[in-house]
């Protein structure tokens, strides 16, 4: 599905994604942890085309995607503030941007229907986005994400701004909807729990590299350096 190759992002002198390789099969769910800085961030908007790489390549089922525009990459990316619009209604946020991907007006509506059953918020469409709380938002925020059917559906701390309790329940229900959906998933995370609960493989971060790559047992297991111990929280 997606392939990084020697993937480098510079600012000034500074390699912020440092030569990474990364694979990404289809259906899998992979979530990104490391530290504030480590180039989490930039590795989504890379791929999504929201950063121009300074040197290596982005593939999409093996095309490459130097000067592919965003739109036409077929990705999703929901940022940690979701930015939903204030004065639009919750479906008019879930159908934004399909009438840009060509579905027409009766198709969108089912669509939205549909999504909001999925995320579970049947029935929510005409609500006001600001009478949602905080998880409710993030649920419309994702499933504005999903409507295009996004062949990788890239999430940056989709669960940030809820307290744990609630990302408990969510990720738990996230997982449950990206099986069902056949979903490929590459989703940032600072939470390692959350990153074990929803991934089938976990990669860490460390200034601009990959510094290890599992599934989530085998990294918690094996820590493959003294950065991912420290970072796992392992004290030596
Ligand atoms: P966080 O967990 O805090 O969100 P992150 O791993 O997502 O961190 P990035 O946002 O990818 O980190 O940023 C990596 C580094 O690149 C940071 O040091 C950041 O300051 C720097 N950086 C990002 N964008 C720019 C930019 N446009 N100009 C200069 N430096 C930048
Ligand atoms: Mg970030």
């Amino acid at each position: 599905m997606l392939t990084l190759t020697g993937a480098t992002v510079r600012f000034g002198a500074r390699a912020v994604l440092d030569a990474v390789d990364l694979e990404v099969a289809d259906h899998e769910i992979v979530c990104v942890l490391g530290p504030s800085g480590s180039g989490k961030s930039t590795l989504l908007r890379a791929v999504a085309g929201l950063q121009a790489l300074d040197g290596g390549r982005v593939l999409l089922d093996g095309a490459d995607q130097t000067g592919v525009p965003v739109h036409r990459r077929g990705v999703g990316l929901m940022f940690q503030d979701h930015q939903l619009f204030p004065q639009r209604d919750v479906a008019g946020n879930v159908a934004f941007g399909l009438r840009m991907h060509g579905v027409g007006t009766a198709e969108r509506g089912a669509r939205v229907e549909e999504l909001l059953d999925l995320v579970g918020l049947p029935g929510a469409g005409r609500r006001a986005v600001s009478s949602l709380s905080g998880g409710e938002q993030q649920r419309v925020a994702l499933a504005r994400a999903l409507a295009p059917r996004p062949r990788l559906l890239m999430l940056d701390e989709p669960l940030g701004q809820l307290d744990r309790g609630l990302r408990e329940r969510l990720v738990t229900e996230l997982r449950r909807l990206f099986r069902q959906l056949g979903t490929t998933v590459l989703a940032v995370t600072h939470d390692q729990g959350e990153a074990f609960a929803l991934a089938d493989r976990v990669v860490v971060m460390n200034d601009g590299r990959i510094a290890q790559s599992g599934t989530p047992l085998d990294v918690w297991r094996s820590p493959a350096s003294a950065f991912v111990a420290r970072f796992l929280g392992f004290d030596n």
